[in-house]
């Protein structure tokens, strides 16, 4: 009997998570590799002319051009989409191109989108600058009061947008309420689920519309390539996504493609071993710092929602020093830990979203979101942890604390 592939969606469904993420979406070519073929190709030849009309015309299955189709980003996609539970997925060049093909592919001008304010950098750049400049109104609101959502809905609202837990202060949105309120109002939620990805967290179990990714993160896991995906109804890819992704090409590179594929083969074992990690590092280090915004840890202020919605907390989390001399004295002073902005890496990363990350914002919309001069964000990786604990000792010890 002929081994399935993995792309075979019936069977494919029925896998458990841990089968779909290694087998899921795999796509043999006629010499029967183990690991998935890396197809670096921009387009694809024919027998002959009448095939590639009925290619063109939609009337065969095939590829024609590498915008459009790509066997190894096929592969990627289908295996994200069965690991999220999602009918289908498309895979992008950045978590940014993600982002911003979610938005603008459903997006017009006279639309309003209401947004978190704690959110990545990039991501409020698009809230703040590209959409208002677009003609879309935006209204920004603190995620983590319920009620703000559905008050801030306008009769051309078409969008809520927002991540959880978010960059960098971890705030937590309360997904099965806000998703709820959403769909009373006929509104799409598009969800950035970078820093929990589907092995931790799930948003369309709890009614989400859209999932869009950053891979750069997590599913990569080891800070090698910028990738991106966007995971929805096939009707929604169809008809929204992909009319906007064909004519504009955000597209991802068939090689970072084949790079994150690999990475998701463990993203379950790491993000669980790295989040087990991240909670007793916070612990460790919660008395010794001015505050502590970890959603693993009873001090977060929605740590019992974190934990019935998410299977654990992640990798990272944040806190304060009280200055940026004292910070910058703690980050001066590691030897283990590398001063790096990237994160969801399996190497331990800290940054200091104030003069990094959210280095753009001004400094009163940084004060709002909770970027204090002294706080500190860490991606804690797969290292040691009494390595990591060390290391943190001398470092606090170092800026005073
Ligand atoms: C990093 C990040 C992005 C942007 O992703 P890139 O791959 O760097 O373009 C978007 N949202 C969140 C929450 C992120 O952490």
């Amino acid at each position: 009997m002929k081994k399935t592939t993995g792309t075979d969606r019936q069977i494919t469904r029925n896998w458990r998570p841990a089968t779909q993420a290694v087998r899921g979406g795999t796509w043999r070519s006629e010499h029967g590799e183990t690991s998935e073929a890396l197809f670096l190709t921009s387009g694809y030849t024919y027998d002959d002319a009448q095939t590639v009309a009925d290619r063109f015309a939609g009337d065969a299955d095939g590829m024609t051009y590498s915008r459009l189709q790509n066997p190894t980003v096929a592969m990627l996609e289908e295996r994200i989409a069965l690991m999220e539970g999602a009918e289908a997925c498309r895979a992008q060049a950045s978590g940014m191109a993600a982002m911003t093909t979610a938005l603008l592919c459903q997006l017009a001008s006279g639309d309003h989108v209401v947004a978190a304010k704690a959110a990545f950098g990039s991501c409020r750049w698009l809230v703040d600058n590209l959409l208002p400049k677009w003609g879309i109104e935006t209204t920004v609101i603190d995620s983590a009061d319920n009620a703000a959502w559905e008050a801030a809905i306008q009769p051309n609202t078409k969008v809520f947008f927002f991540e959880t837990p978010a960059n960098p202060t971890l705030d937590v949105v309360d997904l099965k309420h806000v998703c709820d309120v959403a769909k009373a109002h006929g509104i799409t939620t598009v969800v950035d689920n970078a820093f929990a990805t589907a092995a931790l967290q799930k948003p369309m179990e709890f009614g989400a519309d859209v999932v869009a990714y950053s891979a750069t993160k997590l599913m990569d896991g080891q800070g090698r390539v910028l990738a991106g995906a966007v995971c929805a109804s096939e009707e929604w890819i169809n008809e929204v996504l992909l009319p906007f992704q064909r004519n504009t090409g955000p597209n991802i590179a068939p090689f970072n493609a084949w790079v994150v594929l690999k990475g998701l083969e463990t993203l379950s074992m790491r993000a669980h071993h790295q989040s087990a990690s991240a909670v007793t590092l916070g612990a460790y280090m919660e008395p010794r710092v001015d505050r502590m915004l970890h959603p693993g840890l009873a001090s977060h202020p929605r740590h019992e929602l974190a934990k019935a919605q998410m299977s654990a907390t992640g990798p990272i989390f944040a806190f304060d020093l009280g200055s940026r001399e004292r910070a910058f004295a703690m980050l001066d002073a590691l030897q283990l830990i590398d001063i790096s902005n990237n994160i969801g890496d399996s190497r331990s990363l800290i940054c200091h979203p104030a003069s990094t990350t959210h280095a753009s914002m001004t400094p009163e919309a940084r004060e709002d979101m909770g970027v204090t001069e002294g706080l500190l964000r860490i991606n804690v990786g797969l290292e040691d942890i009494e390595d990591l604990k060390e290391d943190i000792d001398q470092a606090l010890k170092a800026a005073g604390c």
